[in-house]
C-alpha cells in the first residue's frame, strides 16, 4: 500500500457542491457521467494510476470511485473529495476473484483498517520474493494489517501472482547492478514517469529490492 497525498478537490466537484439549494441537496447519485469520469481521472492522477489498496496498475475502464468510508455507514461523507480513492475492479464480474475495494464494500473499522491516506501506511506490510504479502511483526500495527489483508482480499492468489510478476521481472535487472545503481533504481521506482504513474506494484518490488540487495529493513 503507497501512501497517497490528496490534493485540493477538484473544480468540477466543488461546483457541484455548491449548486446545491433550500430544495436540493446534492448526493453522490447525482453526479453526472461527466463529473464523476473527471472525479475519477483526478483521483487516478493523485495516485499516479495505481490501486489505492493493492497497486495494480489501473485506469478508467478497469477501476471505481471508492468511499474509503463507505456510503452506507457514513453518509455525509460520500462527497467529501478526501474520503474518495480509486480502486481496481470496476464492479463484480464472474469468474473474477473480488478483492480490494469491491471486496471491502461496506466494512470500515477505523480502528483496524490500513488507510493509504496514513503516511505510514507501508509500513504495515512485509513482502516475500514469490510475490506473497504478510502482516508486520510490529505489535500496534500487526492487527490492523491482519485484517485489513483479509478484508481487501489482498493475499488472494491472484494478487500474489500479480506481485510476484512484478517482482521478478525487476529482479533479474537488479542482479547485475552496483548498490548506486541500485539505490537509483529505488528512486526511481518512487517517482512518478513521464506520463505521471507509478510502477505497478512499486512498493513490494522496492520493499524485496531493499531486503534483498541493500541489506534493509
Ligand atoms: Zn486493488
Amino acid at each position: 500500500m503507497k501512501y497517497i497525498k490528496k490534493r485540493d478537490e477538484p473544480e468540477d466537484l466543488a461546483n457541484f457542491k455548491a449548486s446545491a439549494n433550500e430544495d436540493w441537496k446534492p448526493t453522490y447519485n447525482d453526479l453526472r457521467g461527466t463529473e464523476k469520469t473527471n472525479i475519477h481521472q483526478n483521483l487516478l492522477q493523485e495516485q499516479g494510476y495505481i490501486c489505492c489498496y493493492c497497486g495494480m496498475g489501473i485506469d478508467t475502464g478497469n477501476s471505481h470511485i471508492e468511499h474509503l468510508k463507505p456510503r452506507s455507514v457514513f453518509p455525509e461523507e460520500e462527497l467529501n473529495y478526501n474520503n474518495l480513492l480509486a480502486s481496481c475492479q470496476r464492479e463484480r464480474e464472474k469468474n473474477e476473484p473480488v478483492h480490494c475495494g469491491v471486496k471491502k464494500a461496506d466494512w470500515y473499522d477505523e480502528n483496524l483498517i490500513v488507510s493509504p491516506l496514513e503516511s505510514d501506511c507501508s509500513d504495515f506490510f512485509l513482502y516475500t520474493g514469490s510475490g506473497e504479502i504478510l502482516p508486520t511483526n510490529v505489535l500496534d500495527k500487526k492487527e490492523a494489517a491482519v485484517t485489513t489483508i483479509d478484508k481487501l482480499g489482498l493475499d488472494i492468489d491472484k494478487l500474489n501472482a500479480m506481485r510476484r510478476q512484478a517482482i521478478n521481472g525487476i529482479l533479474e535487472a537488479v542482479e547485475n547492478l552496483e548498490e548506486s545503481e541500485i539505490k537509483q533504481l529505488i528512486d526511481g521506482l518512487n517517482k512518478l514517469d513521464y506520463q505521471g504513474k507509478y510502477t505497478p506494484f512499486c512498493v513490494a518490488i522496492t520493499y524485496i529490492i531493499k531486503k534483498y540487495f541493500i541489506g534493509e529493513k
